[in-house]
């Protein structure tokens, strides 16, 4: 439960934070609020040489109105996204989805940034972000790039973010008043998803995406295609885990998480259909 020796240095912006991963190369991670990197490296699964902190950029901890969506800040805290009014009104899914994460001292540390760029399946916002279209900006030695986030979670714990990339925001475009479902299967409240579903309404993209069914957070396609043609949330629902091979683990057999999915994702679709909130 110790970590492995590392050394410490601290990123005073996103500039110096793409200087210092390009002088450290692989041996370097950047910490945000630790709380996923900090696990990791107790139990030795990360040892990374050096560590650069980037959890004082306060620059990049902001809620921007930026037209047709909502610029985050990668920096900005769970808490933060959940008490936040313009997301409240614009992009009500995103907050009500960063106030089932964890427990308070989860939401007051962990940054939304950090839970993208992790790329854990078992996240809750990687999924929101995927079903409501958004997109990531990576900043690194040659400047700035979008990446849509339909391509950017690559396998179990991969991005598309490079080495010495720095994500600086996450955009996510305005709901325009549709319906929403968060639907989180967990044995006790504050514990993570054992599978989790996210759906938006037809205006906001008609986007259904998974928590834990895959090695990545995945969009739901065929759910997706058969809602876009007029199917049932029961019908629709059935192909919850199409085309997936979900975990095992502790607390569900693939069998049982296919189950769920196909549960949860008829949940979700009649709560969208119902015109939450
Ligand atoms: P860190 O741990 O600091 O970093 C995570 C990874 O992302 C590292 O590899 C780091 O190098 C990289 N990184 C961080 N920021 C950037 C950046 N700006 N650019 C590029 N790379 C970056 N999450 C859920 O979704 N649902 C839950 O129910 C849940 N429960 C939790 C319960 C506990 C007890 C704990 C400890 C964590 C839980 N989490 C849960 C995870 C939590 O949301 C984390 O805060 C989050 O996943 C990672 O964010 P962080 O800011 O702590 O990132």
């Amino acid at each position: 439960m110790i970590p492995a020796a590392f050394d410490y240095v601290r990123a005073g912006s996103a500039e110096e934070a793409v200087s210092l991963l390009g002088q450290y190369g692989d041996d370097a991670k950047l910490l945000a609020g630790g709380h996923s990197l900090l696990p990791l490296m107790k139990l030795r699964l990360a040892s990374p040489a050096v560590i650069i902190d980037v959890g004082r950029v306060r620059d990049l901890s902001y809620v921007r109105d930026a037209g047709d969506h909502v610029a985050i800040g990668a920096l900005t805290r769970h808490c933060d996204v959940q008490r936040d009014p313009l997301l409240q009104a614009q992009v009500p899914l995103l907050p009500h989805v960063a106030g089932q994460v964890g427990d308070p001292q989860v939401r007051h540390r962990g940054t939304i940034g950090g839970s993208i760029a992790h790329g854990d399946p078992a996240s809750d916002l990687p999924a929101a972000v995927l079903a409501l279209g958004g997109s990531l900006v990576a900043r690194g030695p040659s400047g700035e790039r979008v990446i849509p986030a339909g391509s950017f979670f690559e396998g179990f714990l991969e991005t598309a973010l490079a080495p010495d990339e720095v994500l600086t925001e996450v955009r996510v475009p305005k709901m325009d008043g549709a319906g929403w479902s968060f639907q989180k299967f967990n044995r006790r409240a504050q514990d993570w998803a054992i599978v989790g579903v996210v759906a938006v309404g037809p205006q906001a993209g008609g986007g259904v995406a998974l928590v834990n069914m895959a090695s990545t957070p995945v969009r739901a396609g065929a759910v997706e295609r058969a809602v876009a043609g007029g199917a049932s949330p029961a019908d629709a629902a059935a192909s919850a885990a199409e085309g997936l091979d979900p975990p095992s683990d502790l607390n569900a057999t693939p069998e049982f998480r296919r189950h769920l999915a196909t549960v949860l994702t008829r949940r979700a679709l009649e709560e969208v259909a119902a015109g939450r909130p």
